[in-house]
């Protein structure tokens, strides 16, 4: 057989660039499975932007994008309520400051490790650089179990982790803010910590702050409702809307409760929710109200609604793909939409998945869902609301001023706006019209490449 001329197979030349760049990545960061895979999806979609702008090969621009600027690991000690003392692992990867300060979440979570904190500070990047703010891409956390433990106990270990995070942070050098584990209340516990070493009320330093000390409206409902507003964009970008639209929802933390209460604003109903012991089904639409007390006020388990709301049944230990939807909204954690669950959402007719996690869907999922023509939205642009309303809070703290309720929310839409159309023009100045995961990876890609050639060899 002849070879295939270079010519006539797209991208060969810049696939061999990505190949070996790509093998000498998993031989530097071994056993770090949940980077590779991120790692692995922006690559493979880059082909077609280094053909045209060879400069970013010459520059080594992905060999050094790949490579955090620091990555810091450390001991955190603490004692619980029976004076037991125990040691957790604290990570704060700052991966890249070429557009701002590091600007990523904490997650206090048992899976946390360097792989998982490393995936989710590069697909940071790429998130923040998509928003349009001048936020740079970090993420942090701990392998720390908050399930079961006491408020005194979360205090303690906040300021343990504190005590050493505090000398790397900065409103202009890395500001963090809550993930999975990390909500209002453990915010708060670290910023008083902060303050207190530091002797400086330096609102800036902490996104997702108390209303009263420096936090923003609409930071809490940001990532799930700006989740929810991508998928309008994506729907009304095919002639149509989310209302009256039937939703399957994950999880049950902060992300899936705002997506659920958004997406019921705009008409839809919202059929399910979940949490790591399985999932509710409540045909009638899941009353918010109820899963609010539950999860939000006394920090339950999704049982529990189902035993208090007759419409509603838990089925333990699955997940919530199977059950029949238009609109699904992974809104849990990474790789929890297998290739199985999408090969049942498409059987079932889904038009449009949007991921309020990141990287909830496995990279065979994904594939499934493109071919089979549903819209699909990759984490870094469709949940990119929560961190640009970080940056809107960090605007607010920089001029101490505080926005209402609506400007913040309009402000917010405009961003998901301008997300969702700065990938589908990319999508389709690159030859892939329509796949938001090649227009996401591109725009973010370029953003922060031109910049990174600007700023001389860092
Ligand atoms: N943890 C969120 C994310 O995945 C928010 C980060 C932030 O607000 O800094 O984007």
């Amino acid at each position: 057989m002849q070879a295939t001329p270079d010519s006539a197979v797209p991208h060969a030349a810049e696939n061999r660039v990505i190949e070996p760049l790509y093998a000498e990545i998993l031989r530097r960061n071994q056993g770090e499975k949940e980077f590779h895979q991120a790692v692995r999806e922006v690559l493979e979609t880059l082909g077609p932007v280094l053909a045209q702008r060879p400069e970013f090969v010459d520059a080594r621009i992905i060999e050094r994008i790949c490579e955090p600027e620091r990555q810091l690991i450390f001991r955190v000690p603490w004692s619980d309520d029976s004076g037991d003392i125990h040691v957790n692992r604290g990570f704060r990867v700052e991966f890249s400051s070429t557009l701002g300060p590091y600007k990523g979440g904490l997650r206090f979570h048992p899976s946390v490790n360097l792989g998982i904190v490393k995936f989710l500070g590069f697909e940071q990047i790429f998130k923040n650089a998509l928003t349009g703010m001048p936020i740079g891409g970090g993420k942090g956390g701990s392998d720390f179990d908050p399930k079961g433990r006491s408020d005194a106990e979360i205090m303690r270990f906040c300021q343990s982790f504190m005590t050493e995070l505090h000398r790397h942070l900065g409103e202009y050098t890395d500001v963090p803010a809550g993930d999975i584990g990390v909500g209002g209340r453990e915010i708060g516990y670290l910023f008083g910590q902060y303050k207190r070493i530091t002797n400086r009320f330096e609102s800036g330093v902490l996104t997702g702050k108390g209303l009263g000390w420096g936090g923003a409206l609409v930071r809490t409902e940001a990532t799930g409702y700006g989740c929810v507003m991508f998928t309008a964009e994506m729907l009304r970008s095919r002639g149509e809307s989310l209302d009256g639209q039937r939703i399957a929802v994950s999880g049950s933390g902060n992300v899936a409760i705002y997506a659920i209460e958004k997406a019921q604003q705009l008409g839809a109903t919202v059929v399910t929710c979940s949490d790591s012991d399985g999932y509710v089904v409540d045909e009638k639409g899941i009353d918010l109200a109820l899963l609010k007390e539950i999860k939000e006020a006394g920090r339950g388990r999704v049982a529990e609604y189902a035993e208090r709301r007759a419409e509603a049944v838990f089925v333990p230990g699955a997940g919530v793909w199977d059950v029949p939807c238009d609109v699904a909204l992974p809104c849990a954690t990474q790789n929890e939409l297998h290739e199985a669950d999408a090969l049942t959402l498409v059987r079932n007719g889904v038009k449009a998945v949007a991921e309020g996690a990141n990287m909830p869907t496995t990279p065979e999922a994904v594939r499934v869902l493109q071919e089979a023509g549903v819209a699909f939205a990759p984490g870094k642009a469709a949940n990119a609301g929560g961190v640009a309303t970080s940056a809107l809070e960090m605007q607010q703290n920089a001029s101490r001023d505080s926005w209402t309720f609506a400007h913040t929310e309009e402000r917010l839409a405009e961003i998901m706006r301008h997300i969702h159309d700065s990938c589908y023009t990319t999508a389709e100045r690159y030859g892939s019209p329509g796949n938001y995961v090649v227009g996401a990876n591109i725009a973010g890609f370029e953003l922060v490449a031109d910049a990174m050639l600007a700023q001389g060899l860092i």
